[in-house]
């Protein structure tokens, strides 16, 4: 068995991790195992969890509800093709998506990643249009300050500037760029923040196939907030011009921002939704893009009269099994209560960095708390105080942000804030 240290090396030598350098790699962590809010390191040291593994973990780790379907659906089968085959668990969790989701949402279809379910998404906007004789509307248009995922499709509508654009500018498909909206959450609407969606829309709508865009909180973009009002004056030009309203709730689905799904803050229903990241928990890959029967019928009278997509492992019985057990968990736990909680004290511990000199902005939605600064900050140094701090907080860029797993309680948050707050300070 590798040693600790001998691991390290291996690591540093051989692996990628996201968005990192192999020949000048920032120090890695090593996580022995973990168990409800805490990650537990080789050298044994514990850590408060803020980032519940990118969105995903709302339950927390190690989840003895959540173990027991994995061991249950293990033994009946871990996977099967989807091909030609169906099985109880992706039914059950179709049947879940489609019954807690806007009620025009009827069709679902599984992929292994939330940047999948994007570009099967956009796939399914593309071929629509073709399905309904306008084969021209083939282009998105979306908000800067988005983000939508790594892979090609996905990419091309992720922030302009922020994103990859530059770097693979010459083999991504161009896409039209509204500004992000401005009025942030809780504030009086005004209309001129939709002036540029509505101008790109009035004179592109005849090729423009959807509006994708992340509803409420766009989130690895830039964390931004933005008002209902958005999207319900999006959801009537989209009707407007004929065009398809794509939600990306990959990252805001399952009660994370306050409502089971970010839309329902606006009563906007989009004609594609895609899900990912907290849909089994946290515990394995799975994403799910949703559709109405309006898109289904559009798409299956397309030249092709399929849907062309199929990934070898959609519809995973093991990652179902997990989903529907995860959401059943969460419909079953008193989640608002916990969410307005840990937005309460969040708000109420975060406030007082408010006016530091390097800080810009603190806002918190549900339980996302977010401290802006003005200047990015320095990863490495900033990584290592927060472990040495007991906690697990990554920030990117000027964000120093939590998403905690919904189970924390008072003073493990109170450990975060404090943390976060002091590292900031330093
Ligand atoms: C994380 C994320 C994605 C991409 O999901 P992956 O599972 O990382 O491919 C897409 N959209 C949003 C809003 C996300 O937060």
């Amino acid at each position: 068995m590798l040693s600790t240290s001998q691991l390290i090396d291996f690591d540093r030598n051989h692996i990628w991790h996201p968005y990192t350098s192999t020949t000048s790699p920032l120090p890695v962590f090593p996580v022995k195992s973990a168990h409800g809010t805490r990650l537990i390191l080789e050298d044994g040291r514990e850590l408060i969890d803020g980032m519940s593994s990118w969105w995903s973990a709302i339950h927390g780790y190690n989840h003895p509800v959540l173990n027991k379907t994995v061991a249950s659906q293990m033994e009946k089968m871990s996977h099967v093709m989807f091909g030609g085959l169906t099985h109880r668990p992706a039914v059950e969790l179709a049947a879940r998506l489609i019954e807690l989701t806007p009620a025009s949402l009827q069709k679902v279809f599984f992929s292994d990643s939330g940047s999948v379910s994007v570009e099967v998404a956009i796939k399914m906007a593309i071929q629509y249009w073709q399905g309904m004789g306008n084969p021209n509307k083939h282009k998105l248009l979306t908000i800067r300050g988005g983000y939508h995922g790594d892979t090609f499709g996905a990419m091309s509508v992720c922030d302009p500037v922020n994103g990859m654009h530059h770097l693979f500018a010459a083999v991504l498909p161009q896409h039209y760029f509204a500004d992000a909206p401005q009025c942030p959450l809780g504030a009086p609407w005004d209309e001129s923040d939709i002036e540029s969606l509505k101008t790109l829309l009035q004179a592109h709508h005849q090729e423009i196939a959807a509006v994708i865009l992340e509803p409420i909180v766009q989130g690895t973009g830039g964390m931004n907030f933005y008002t209902p009002e958005y999207l319900q004056a999006t959801r009537h030009l989209c009707d407007e011009y004929n065009v398809l309203l794509i939600f990306d709730e990959i990252a805001t689905g399952f009660g994370r921002t306050g409502r089971l799904f970010a839309c329902e803050h606006a009563e906007v229903s989009p004609d594609i939704m895609c899900l990912g990241k907290a849909l089994t928990g946290g515990y394995m890959s799975l994403a799910a893009t949703l559709a109405t029967n309006q898109v289904a019928e559009g798409v299956c009278s397309s030249e092709s009269g399929v849907f062309m997509h199929g990934p070898t492992f959609m519809g995973n019985p093991l990652a179902c099994a997990i989903a529907k057990a995860s959401i059943d968990l969460l419909l079953e736990s008193p989640w608002q209560t916990m969410i307005t909680q840990i937005a309460t004290q969040l708000t109420k511990e975060l406030s007082v960095c408010a006016d530091f000199p390097m800080v810009k902005d603190v806002r918190v939605l549900g339980a996302i708390g977010v401290i802006e600064l003005k200047e990015p900050v320095n990863m490495e140094m900033v990584q290592k105080r927060f472990v040495e701090e007991g906690v697990w907080v990554r920030p990117f860029g000027k964000l120093v942000y939590v998403m905690p797993p919904y189970i924390i309680n008072e003073q493990e948050l109170s450990q975060l804030t404090q943390a976060m707050i002091k590292v900031i300070s330093e």
